[in-house]
């Protein structure tokens, strides 16, 4: 009896997440390929290393920490005036009932973009500066992954502007630096994305991991 022969390695990819197997994509730079069974991105060839992302996602870091703490609007109306950050406009709403409103609208514009920041340094800064991964690496990357949807400092842009619109009329504005941080730490965290090739982090993560295993 002839047994089926076995499927040459060589073109198959391993999803590093869930580990389905797939026949290797062949993809331009630019291009995609997602798991079909998680929908883990398995290879989007582009072109910058571990050490470029990590310095874009510190960027991002720096200027959401700025954005959270410098002022973020000064209003002046009839003689008064004042000044606040996102912090402190938190911390006003923060009184019964609106808690937990104002909590999920400050995690999803500054906290959470922040624990991106910090679970990708996590996973991937031991492996730019040639060490070995820390401890729950993978995790962290899986879970910067998964918090991507709910961090939306973007869509709060787009609220502020609308709101400021409507303020404008009735009292004389200025936006403070912390506005203008918000707007670069979006549009550098767009850029992160855009350039990042997750495959590639996956695949390091996981080299770098075989080869601590090996040397243990
Ligand atoms: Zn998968």
């Amino acid at each position: 009896m002839d047994m089926p022969a076995p499927p040459d390695p060589r073109g198959l990819v391993v999803c590093p997440r869930c580990d389905a197997l797939h026949h290797a994509p062949s993809l331009k730079a630019g291009g995609r390929a997602d798991c079909a069974r998680c929908g883990t991105v398995l290879e989007a060839p582009r072109r910058i290393s571990v050490a470029e992302v990590l310095a874009l996602s510190a960027t991002v870091g720096v200027l959401m920490l700025g954005a959270l703490f410098l002022p973020f609007l000064s209003i002046s109306s009839m003689g008064l005036r004042n000044d606040s950050s996102i912090i402190d406009a938190a911390l006003a709403f923060s009184t019964g009932l609106q808690t937990p409103l104002v909590l999920t609208v400050l995690a999803s514009i500054v906290l959470l973009p922040l624990a991106r920041v910090a679970l990708l340094w996590w996973a991937m800064a031991p492996l730019a500066f040639g060490g070995a991964p820390l401890p729950g690496a993978r995790a962290a990357l899986a879970l910067d992954e998964d918090l991507k949807p709910w961090a939306m400092a973007e869509i709060f842009v787009v609220g502020v502007a609308v709101a400021l619109v409507k303020i404008a009329d009735l009292a004389s504005l200025t936006i403070g630096p912390a506005f203008w941080m918000l707007i670069c730490a979006v549009l550098v965290g767009t850029l992160q994305e855009a350039l990042t090739d997750r495959s590639a982090l996956w695949r390091e993560l996981e080299v770098a991991r075989t080869r601590a295993r090996a040397s243990a």
